[in-house]
């Protein structure tokens, strides 16, 4: 869950890099850490959210893929931290789940702001780029984190979230996940619902970038469809090098291109080579398989670290970036294009959703009752006369004897 994205705060060419790595000297020791990236659900499993204890401090976190020594090693300018939450939480406590992720990261900002910068637009990333800053913003991965609710979207939106993924591994009650394209699952909404598509509206609305990473093709063809604005994958490889319902098919990679979004290239080995051994020349095949058939535009790097348990030999952590990028200016990418991966592309989409974003109402239209499920959800608004499930009878008939009551008494 959650990605980052590297840039280099170096003045030199990038083809510097190259030279060095060749000569087996690495810029910086590489140490095991990955990409996209789920610290904060690290956070959580590990310490409960507690940011103050000796073992969680930042500067010396051990047995994550994501550290400051590692981002600083890796040259991590920008970072996308997911407020994960998991699958089993929708229908319980989800909102409060994710407000929590949302709280651990502006807190990590607030305690190392020598470090991070937490931020909520383009300018924003620039600006952290120019002072050396890791940019941080905020991406909920997956739609139940919202309970079906706009409002819960809005307030998100509010709180500095600025992606959202429609689906975790788990159906919502608006959007199918990846799982309905294998045997595990049945297609229950063939896509996004009505409601799944008011949601997608109002990210637009909202200027929330919508990310299509595990959600079914059917769901991806459909948002890509209906859009205003420029989607992202925010970590999935290629479908093509290998054919795991997570990864992006051939006709969707064009259809991403054709809307100007972005595919950014998960490293989780399961993804990358459809077995649980990788290596980081086998990234670099996503990368020149999804410039090749969506362009170098439309590109990038999905990392998906602290989020998985496998990564391949050579980019076992964030810090192990450069080696990436070395390897693509090997293969002959040009610079520009290696930027354009690293954070012109994501700057690129960013911008256009911004852009794309306000000029109408915030959308009112809630999800119909019957569409929800969850014991512990009371139905307010849906009735007049009670929060808890259909109204009773015994209350309709009070309402109509108290009229009649009244007229007594007066
Ligand atoms: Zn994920």
């Amino acid at each position: 869950p959650g990605w980052e994205w590297g840039w280099y705060w170096e003045t030199g060419r990038l083809a510097d890099w190259t030279d060095r790595q060749t000569d087996r000297q690495p810029l910086t020791p590489l140490s095991p850490r990955p990409r996209h990236n789920d610290l904060p659900w690290q956070l959580l499993k590990r310490f409960n959210n507690r940011l103050g204890l000796p073992e969680s401090n930042l500067t010396q976190l051990d047995g994550t893929h994501t550290n400051i020594p590692k981002l600083n090693a890796g040259h991590v300018g920008g970072q996308f931290w997911s407020v994960y939450v998991p699958c089993e939480t929708q229908n319980k406590d989800a909102v409060k789940r994710t407000l929590e992720q949302i709280d651990v990261v502006h807190r990590m900002c607030q305690l190392y702001p020598e470090t991070f910068a937490c931020v909520v637009d383009s300018a924003g990333i620039e600006e952290a780029f120019r002072n050396k800053k890791v940019a941080s913003l905020i991406g909920v991965e997956g739609g139940h984190s919202i309970d079906s609710s706009l409002g819960v979207l809005r307030t998100f939106y509010q709180l500095g979230v600025r992606y959202m993924t429609l689906t975790h591994s788990c159906n919502t009650p608006w959007a199918d996940n990846w799982l309905v394209d294998t045997a595990e699952e049945s297609p229950v909404h063939h896509g996004l619902s009505s409601f799944g598509k008011t949601v997608v509206e109002e990210m637009n609305r909202l200027g929330m970038i919508v990310d299509l990473a595990h959600v079914s093709v059917d769901t991806m063809r459909m948002a890509l469809n209906i859009s205003k604005a420029p989607v992202v994958f925010s970590h999935s490889s290629a479908y093509g090098l290998c054919p795991h319902r997570r990864n992006v098919p051939d006709g969707v990679l064009r259809m991403v291109a054709d809307k100007e979004g972005l595919v950014m290239v998960n490293f989780y080995n399961d993804y990358v080579t459809c077995s649980d051994k990788a290596n980081l020349t086998d990234v670099a095949d996503h990368l020149d398989y999804v410039k090749r058939v969506a362009g170098s535009q439309f590109v990038g790097f999905g990392g998906d670290y602290d989020g998985v348990t496998r990564l391949p030999t050579g980019l076992e952590d964030v810090s192990t970036y450069p080696a990436l990028v070395a390897e693509l200016l090997r293969r002959g990418w040009t610079e520009q294009e290696v930027r354009a991966a690293l954070a012109d592309n994501l700057l690129r989409v960013f911008r256009k959703v911004e852009e794309v974003s306000g000029g109408t109402a915030p959308l009112e239209e809630p999800i119909a009752l019957e569409e929800l499920s969850g014991e512990c959800r009371t139905s307010y608004g849906y009735s007049d006369t009670s929060g808890a499930g259909p109204a009773p009878l015994l209350p309709a008939a009070l309402v109509l004897a108290l009229p009649l009551l009244s007229t007594l008494l007066s």
